[in-house]
Parts: structure tokens; sequence; C-alpha cells
């Protein structure tokens, strides 16, 4: 689809954890995307920030938005209320699924998770012969609304599986979860440590990285001295 321009008020706006919102906007029925692309959002006149799409559903197009940067978009947003307009332009971005039968995993922090819910929801429904992978970095068991809200229908499907990396849990509150062979899978640590505990294959692999700039240059890095050759970045920070 072309990008195009639209006015749009906020519908909804529900707080996950560590200053994770997610924001569901009206937005044009006839709007779509790939997997992985973006919207545009211009803050004070001339301040333009991207934002990964969760999903559209109908007339609602749903973000995440972290607000820890504590820029100016972080800042309109930790103040922002339904009913408030902007302007939002998209779909943008060639961060998306390469057309291959070959195992994707996905890497992310924060809300760098955005997109690869659609990403995951599309290859769940495309029964494609394929194995996919999430690693998503977590602090707390708590902070896992990923799984509960965005990928519930995928967690079930034998192709998937999902790594919830957790970093501050008690030992005595992972314990449990560590042993559980279903998704979603718990961790202790980063994914920078967990994604080459868990990998073993890494030449005939797609690796999707996207979130803060550390994360990626510390995996990237990593997979380059394990011969990894297909790496595909999307950066926030
Ligand atoms: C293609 C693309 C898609 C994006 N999608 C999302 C998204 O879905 N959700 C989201 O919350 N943000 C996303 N971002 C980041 C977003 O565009 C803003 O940068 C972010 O909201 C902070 O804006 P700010 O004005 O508050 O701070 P900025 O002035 O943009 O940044 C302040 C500082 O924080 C760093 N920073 C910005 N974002 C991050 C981050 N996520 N992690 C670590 N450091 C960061 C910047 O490099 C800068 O040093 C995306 C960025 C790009 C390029």
């Amino acid at each position: 689809m072309n990008a195009v321009t639209f006015t749009s008020s906020l519908l909804s706006k529900t707080h996950f954890s560590n200053n994770t919102f997610e924001l569901r906007y009206r937005c044009p029925k006839e709007f779509s995307f790939i997997p992985g692309q973006f919207v545009t959002m211009t803050f004070e006149g001339n301040m333009v920030r991207a934002y990964s799409i969760v999903a559209k559903e109908e007339d609602v197009l749903v973000l995440l938005v972290n607000t820890n940067p504590g820029g100016v978009a972080s800042k309109y947003f930790d103040k922002v209320q339904v009913g408030s307009e902007i302007n939002i332009k998209g779909p943008y971005g060639i961060f998306t699924l390469r057309q291959t039968l070959l195992k994707k995993v996905f890497v992310a922090t924060s809300t760098g998770v955005a997109p690869f819910i659609p990403m995951a929801n599309s290859l769940a429904s495309s029964k494609q012969e394929l194995s996919f992978s999430l690693y998503f970095g977590e602090r707390y068991l708590s902070d896992d609304y990923v799984s509960s809200v965005y990928l519930k229908p995928v967690l079930n499907d034998p192709r998937f599986k999902y790594f919830r990396c957790i970093t501050r849990e008690t030992p005595e509150n992972l314990k449990p979860f560590l042993k559980s062979g279903q998704n979603p899978l718990t961790r202790e640590g980063r994914v920078t440590k967990v994604v080459f505990e868990e990998e073993s294959n890494f030449t005939d692999t797609e690796f999707y990285l996207c979130g803060s700039k550390d994360m990626i240059i510390d995996v990237k890095t990593k997979l380059l001295q394990k011969g990894a050759t297909k790496i595909f970045i999307e950066k926030y920070g």
C-alpha cells in the first residue's frame, strides 16, 4: 500500500509495564500494512518519530510505545489522553519477512517486540512448513503482556517457540516456570545470552533483531561470529 496521511483520534491507552503503553488509534478501514512496517507521527510541529504497527483491526490501528527514552514523543505519550488527535503517516519500511521456508528467529527488547507480533501472527495463519521463535527480554514474569494479550492463539502452534528472557525475577519465583516445556518458555537472563544457548543452526536461519542499539550491536556481533549471514535489523534508539 502507498503511504497515506490521516488525522486520528486516540481510542484507548493501556499501561502494561515499565512505561509501556498500548495505544489504539482510529484509522481508515482501507489502511493496510505488511507485518514489520511502521507509521510516523509528528510532534511539536516538526519532530518525526516512527512506531511499528502491532495490528490493524477493522478501523483501529494498534501501537506499542515505551516512554523511557524521555524525549519529545515520550513526554507527549505519557500525558496523552483518549480523544487527542494526531497526524499519522504510513505505512513505511522494508523490515518485513523474507519469503523463504528458512527458520525465522525474532529477537526483541522492550517495544522492539511490536513488529514481531504481526509477523508471528501471519506465519501462524500461513500454515507454511517452517519454524519460528521469538526471544523477548523482560524484567519480571508479570511484564509478559506479549503472550497474554497478543500471541495467545500462536502459543499453541507447534512450529512456534516463545522464549521470555527474564532478568530481575527472584530464583524462587522463576524456578517453577523454568521446567515447563510449553509456550511461553521461560529462561533466566538477557536475550543476548539466551539466543546463543538455544539456537544451534546459525547458517540456515534468518535472524530479525529489533529494539535498542546496545542489544542489536551485541546480538549481531555474536551472530556474525557464529557464521550467521541472514540478519535483518530495525534499530529504535
Ligand atoms: C523504524 C522505527 C520504528 C520504531 N517503532 C517504535 C515502537 O513501535 N515503539 C516505540 O516505543 N518506539 C519505537 N521507535 C522509537 C521511536 O521512534 C522514538 O524514538 C521513541 O518513541 C522515543 O522518542 P522520544 O522523542 O521520546 O525520544 P528520542 O529523542 O527519539 O530519543 C531519545 C534517546 O533515546 C534513544 N531511544 C529512542 N527509542 C529508544 C528505545 N526504544 N530504546 C532505547 N533507546 C531509545 C534515542 O536514540 C535517543 O538517544 C521506533 C523507531 C524506528 C526508527
